[in-house]
């Protein structure tokens, strides 16, 4: 391991920054945390068709809304081609590179009628062609041997060299790979350690062969991280799984509570203490304990740890997160009164509208208006709650006493006489405390929603 380890995120701007992507930079973060490294980002941009730049955009406002800030500039490759096409030439002056005029149905067509493999078949190895439109350049890959490294997260790995193709470094409209690329500034860039998905495993051949065809001196150490999969163990797409990271935070994830959902992929902290803060995990993150088996991306631990999180955060801090939740509802007094409660409750802060859209008049919600007035119990319940609470002292504990002393008069289950007055005061049968809200709305208000909800019962 060199003195300072440098380590780096690299995404491909193709979408949206997705939950296996972060959770990759997640790993390269705390990696570079714990051991007093670097941590670069580059933006793997060479594909100019599949590219946009508000995804870009989105990867590094995701990156920082959790919080894993990157040292330095990020580096785009679509600035670096200059340096992809003198490594191309380095290639060909070493006789490890060859044209290539073979179009992709040419090439599938002679593997149908060979009955061969998949992929490139060698056919223009020895053409000798020389440079031209259309031409794209391939590696030359060994006929013989094995490529392989000790992997940190899976021991030793290593492919047969007649296994892998003779690989595209360069397109025939001119445009490096992504092989080529990602070898070359991991190379310029110093990096010593490559910390990135399971599905490169297949590539790191072809990395290896390049550095050395390069003539780059020892390869970085590689660490594979484990796939996330779903509940059904397919690994997560972004066609079937909810995988975008805006979209949680749109859902009211925090991001505290997301890093440190992400950090407990594939690995866990010795003491066995899982939800803390990221200082915590940076102190005891080893890449080496990842596990390499897949990783289930469980979304109900994902919310019990939010709502640990939501639970963890000073009331102000709250409120500050909440606001954009529950627009219109007013801050200095519903927010701060009932907030707490809120607080208390909540997984995720999408759930907060609910909690409050009793506040200007009782939610339009049917099944639970016919569920609460169902009750035979209903009338009697609002008359008697109506006559109890006309002349009480307007405060949540004699509210209470009081709704508590007509459950025992009309020989009824608090659970049974709270359904028709909630349903009358909020329009709703679940929420926060009901003597809490009485006591937010107010005598008038209170007694007015309650006469109403008997008036519409009768
Ligand atoms: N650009 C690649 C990706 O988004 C990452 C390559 C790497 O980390 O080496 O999957």
């Amino acid at each position: 391991m060199t003195d300072r380890p440098r380590c780096r995120f690299a995404p491909s701007p193709t979408g949206y920054l997705h939950v296996g992507s972060a959770h990759s930079a997640l790993c390269n973060w705390l990696f570079a945390r714990a051991n007093g490294g670097e941590f670069l980002l580059r933006i793997e941009d060479t594909d100019a068709e599949r590219n946009r730049p508000e995804l870009t955009d989105n990867i590094l406002d995701m990156l920082r809304w959790l919080g894993l800030e990157w040292d330095g500039e990020p580096l785009h490759q679509s600035n670096r081609f200059d340096e992809y096409r003198a490594a191309a030439e380095r290639l060909i002056a070493g006789g490890t590179a060859y044209w290539c005029d073979c179009t992709s149905e040419q090439v599938q067509a002679r593997n149908k009628e060979r009955g061969g493999k998949p992929g490139y078949d060698g056919y223009c190895r020895d053409r000798g062609l020389e440079r031209g439109p259309g031409r794209a350049l391939r590696f030359r890959v060994p006929d013989e041997g094995v490529t392989g490294w000790d992997d940190v997260i899976r021991g030793k790995v290593s492919f047969e060299n007649a296994d892998i193709e003779d690989f595209v470094v360069v397109r025939s409209n001119g445009n490096p790979t992504f092989f080529l690329a990602n070898v070359v500034d991991d190379e310029d860039t110093a990096i010593s350690h490559v910390i990135r998905g399971e599905d490169h495993v297949n590539g790191t051949p072809k990395y290896l062969l390049l550095r050395g065809a390069l003539g780059f001196g020892d390869p970085p150490v590689f660490a594979h991280l484990p796939f996330l999969v779903n509940a059904q163990r397919k690994k997560l797409s972004k066609r079937r799984d909810d995988v975008s990271m805006l979209n949680y935070k749109e859902r009211g994830f925090l991001p505290e509570a997301m890093r440190n959902y992400l950090a407990l992929l594939g690995w866990g902290p010795p003491d066995g203490v899982e939800v803390r803060p990221i200082e915590e995990t940076v102190e005891m993150f080893r890449i080496e304990d990842v596990n390499p088996s897949p990783a289930f991306f469980d979304h109900k631990k994902l919310e019990f740890v939010n709502g640990e999180w939501i639970r963890r955060i000073d009331l102000d801090d709250f409120i500050a997160r909440a606001r954009e939740f529950v627009d219109g509802v007013d801050e200095q007094t519903a927010l701060r009164a009932l907030g707490p409660l809120a607080q208390e409750r909540v997984k995720v802060l999408s759930e907060l509208p609910d909690y409050f859209d009793w506040i200007t008049e009782p939610a339009d919600d049917t099944r639970s208006w016919d569920k609460a007035m169902k009750l035979p119990v209903a009338a009697a319940a609002l008359d008697g709650i109506i006559d109890a609470y006309g002349d009480a002292p307007w405060e949540r504990d004699e509210l209470h006493a009081r709704f508590m002393a007509l459950a025992e008069r009309l020989e009824t289950s608090a659970s049974k006489l709270q359904g028709p007055i909630r349903v009358s005061v909020t329009g709703r049968l679940v929420g926060l405390p009901l003597f809490e809200i009485l006591e937010y709305l107010g005598r008038d208000e209170s007694l007015a929603r309650l006469r109403a909800g008997r008036a519409r019962l009768a």
